[in-house]
């Protein structure tokens, strides 16, 4: 029964299909032409993108999109806007991403309202910073649309809370790997071994035996947990545990699938009564 502190939710709000525009409206900017949205669609659960992110889809004429982005996405995009692929495909050579940022700017000074789709946020190793900046220097204006970041919203899929206040008061995020795919090495190890009780790493699989031998040698535990987050927040997501003494024997014998984000620390051992999805999974395949 209703009291006094609830109300009944407007028609306009629940399955009708005029609630979008009524909030576009209301609540949304105006998607300009001639400038580009760099938006982040979150890690990969559709449902995880943003409002912004689908009125974008709604009222773009482009979307230039890349690898990471799930394609269940693309298909709130508006019927007549065009689809422009910016990942690598199959054997061929993958654009630079001075071509793309290239080609974001000709099509913004064609008067298209451009949406950079991007996995998980457009700021977080995502290149958004070149391409915003290349956008600022030939004055194309531009919006940045924040997503759910992998590194915190896949630590959420697997059951690992990224703070929390008995165990980790601070995390550190970085890449696995340089622009050439080497372990990055001007990156502190040291520093970052004893820093922070929670690393999270992008990137990061093809280097692990390296990188846990840095964090190692920078004074970290052999038996601190390592967590390996394939495909997070969808259905094929896969989680694989070890330590940083076994990750790297660990991942030469099972190979786990990427896109994965790494974890070390104690925050993982949270999975053994956070880890809600799994069970999620099993009940319902949609996730
Ligand atoms: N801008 C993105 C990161 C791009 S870098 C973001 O904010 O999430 C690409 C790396 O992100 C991958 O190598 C992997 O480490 C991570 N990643 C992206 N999506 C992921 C997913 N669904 N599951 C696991 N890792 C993911």
């Amino acid at each position: 029964m209703a009291s006094e502190t609830t109300k009944t939710v407007a028609s306009w709000q629940s399955g009708n299909p005029q609630g979008f525009a009524r909030l576009d409206a209301e609540a949304f900017p105006v998607f300009e032409k001639g400038w580009v949205w760099l938006v982040g669609a979150g890690p990969g659960a559709p449902g995880l993108m943003s409002l912004l992110c689908y009125h974008a889809m709604q009222n773009c004429d482009v979307v230039v999109y890349d690898a990471l982005v799930n394609p269940d996405i693309l298909r709130w995009v508006r019927t007549g806007a065009e689809l422009e692929y910016a990942g690598k495909r199959g054997g061929k050579p993958s654009p630079t991403q001075r071509d793309i940022s290239l080609r974001l700017i000709e099509l913004a000074q064609a008067g298209k309202r451009v949406l950079r789709l991007k996995g998980g946020d457009p700021f977080m190793f995502g290149r958004g910073g070149e391409e915003s900046q290349m956008l600022a220097k030939a004055a194309v204006p531009f919006r940045i649309v924040p997503g759910i970041t992998a590194g915190v919203g896949g630590l959420a899929y697997a059951g690992i809370p990224a703070t929390h206040r008995d165990t980790n008061h601070s995390v550190i995020f970085l890449t696995g790997h340089d622009a050439t795919g080497k372990m990055p090495v001007n990156v502190n190890w040291k520093a970052v071994a004893l820093a922070s009780p929670v690393i999270v790493m992008y990137m990061a699989v093809k280097n692990l035996g390296e990188i846990a031998a840095a964090l190692l040698e920078g004074g970290r535990k052999g038996d601190d947990p390592v967590t390996i987050i394939s495909n997070a927040s969808l259905p094929q997501q896969q989680v694989m545990s070890s330590t940083l003494a076994t990750c790297a024997a660990e991942v030469a014998k099972n190979e786990p699938p990427t896109p994965a984000i790494v974890v070390v620390g104690h925050a993982s051992d949270w999975r053994d009564i956070l880890d809600w999805y799994s069970p999620a999974l099993k009940a319902n395949p949609i996730g």
